[in-house]
């Protein structure tokens, strides 16, 4: 196709783009839009692109005409560039978050942040707005996967004082390639790999923080990646947001199933519902004959299941091309129907378990 053909409107497919005008990921890069090279960019126009990195669709049109007829990235202009979100000064509560939806698990190690991050990746592919809390603040894997680095914007807001007069922290999260909001413990400091010490009722504050003093835009979906577990800190996250109800992430090992099973009832105890189950490295399909294994044994999840009394919402096979994606900081890249899989279960969960009015609140 000749470069003048290439067709750029707002309703222009972002992958077909680039795949037709390489030149045009360059350009989407310049404002921010690092999206074109990721698995969300197929399903997505440049007018949903901009929408969901909270810019304008027009000058990034305009840049990309010209980037067409002279095949050079043109200048762009700062405020076009910056996300047109909230001031400080206009934060007046909590952000509008229609759903929240913990992810738990029984021990570590399961893959429960390449899960949430997988079900991020689905839910954004239809175009909600979706945030990752990530609550797993003594192992924060969150910010790795998605290849945040850059430490969150911290200002004081006027809005809120302590006890003493003096202003809250705001945190502005950090905005992933594909524009998914995260707040995580790792994008507090430069330096990713400290480790975080902290005494249980600092954690469990650090967590409210996360929720209450962050500035999360008016979300579709809110993923809390819980610590692995039943301690204090999930225990906060399920009685103190008003969250949908939460998915647990299991694999196939019968010791496994027993810690399922104390988490389950930990959940029913607070009387809060179980969304689903989702098996992860439930089986291994090998490349070259197609034959499935069972490689950490057979499947629970519908012993699981049974004793969530929920429903089995996905099995996942061990890929380590999505674990080597993950560990690069390059999850955005997995171009894969098990996200869609994951966000079509999940949202027939949520629609399946109406939110009771919250009666627990933060403030
Ligand atoms: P958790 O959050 O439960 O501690 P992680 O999400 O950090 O676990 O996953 C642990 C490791 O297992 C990571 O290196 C991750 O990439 C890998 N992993 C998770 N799920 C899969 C899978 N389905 N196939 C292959 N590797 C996986």
């Amino acid at each position: 196709m000749a470069k003048s053909d290439v067709d750029i409107s707002p309703q222009t497919n972002l992958r077909e783009l680039v795949a037709a005008m390489p030149i045009a990921a360059a350009v989407l890069t310049a404002f921010g839009l690092g999206c074109s090279g990721c698995g969300v960019s197929s399903a997505e126009t440049i007018e949903q692109g901009a929408r969901a990195h909270g810019l304008r669709a027009e000058p990034i049109v305009n840049a990309l005409l010209v980037a067409r007829e002279t095949g050079k990235v043109p200048a762009i202009a700062e405020s076009d560039r910056v996300a047109e979100r909230r001031a400080p000064g206009s934060f007046t509560g909590r952000a509008k978050i229609a759903h929240i939806v913990p992810v738990m698990s029984g021990k570590g190690g399961v893959g429960k942040s390449l899960v949430t991050a997988l079900l991020a990746l689905g839910l954004r592919r239809r175009h909600l707005k979706v945030g990752v809390l990530d609550a797993d603040i003594t192992g924060p894997s969150i910010p790795k996967i998605f290849g945040l680095h850059t430490p969150m914007r911290i200002e004081p807001d006027p809005t809120r004082t302590n006890p003493r007069g003096q202003p809250q922290p705001l945190m502005t999260p950090a905005l992933s390639r594909s524009a998914i909001e995260v707040v995580s413990a790792n994008l507090l400091t430069e330096q990713e790999d400290t480790a975080m010490v902290w005494r249980g009722p600092i954690l469990t504050g650090v967590i409210r923080q996360f929720y209450e003093q962050a500035q999360w835009s008016d979300l579709d979906v809110l993923l809390v990646d819980l610590p692995p577990g039943t301690s204090d800190a999930p225990l906060t996250v399920l009685q103190s947001l008003g969250i949908d109800g939460v998915v647990l992430v299991t694999m196939p090992q019968a010791l496994a199933t027993m810690i399922v099973r104390k988490a389950a009832n930990f959940i029913h105890q607070l009387k809060k519902p179980i969304l689903g189950v989702i098996e992860n490295m439930s089986y291994f399909v090998a490349p070259d004959t197609g034959t499935r294994y069972e490689i950490f044994g057979p499947s629970y999840a519908d012993a699981v299941a049974d004793l969530a009394q929920a429903p089995v919402l996905a099995r996942i096979p061990i890929d380590s091309r999505k674990a080597e994606l993950a560990d690069a900081g390059r999850v955005e890249e997995i171009d894969d129907p098990i996200c869609d899989a994951l966000a079509t279960a999940l949202l027939d969960a949520i629609a399946a378990h109406p939110k009771e009015p919250e009666t627990v609140s933060l403030l």
